[in-house]
């Protein structure tokens, strides 16, 4: 299984053999979310987390405070 380095915590990534540009990888050491954004060699960058902050602010519309 070929392997990368998380930018987040210098960690060896494994990543599936036929990972495509653009994949998406999870760090096990922290957890962060990682696309493929290079093959030859395979390369990892941090994925942007547009799709949480969306989340986010979906729970926004709830009553659903009382963390905050
Ligand atoms: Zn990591």
């Amino acid at each position: 299984m070929p392997t990368s380095i998380c930018p987040e915590c210098d960690e060896e990534v494994y990543v599936d053999a036929e990972v495509e540009q653009g994949d998406v990888a999870e760090c096990e050491e922290c957890g962060a979310s990682l696309v493929v954004v290079g093959l030859d060699p395979i390369e990892l960058d941090l994925r942007a987390e547009e799709d949480e902050d969306r989340l986010d602010d979906d729970f926004d519309g709830y009553d659903f405070d009382d963390a905050s």
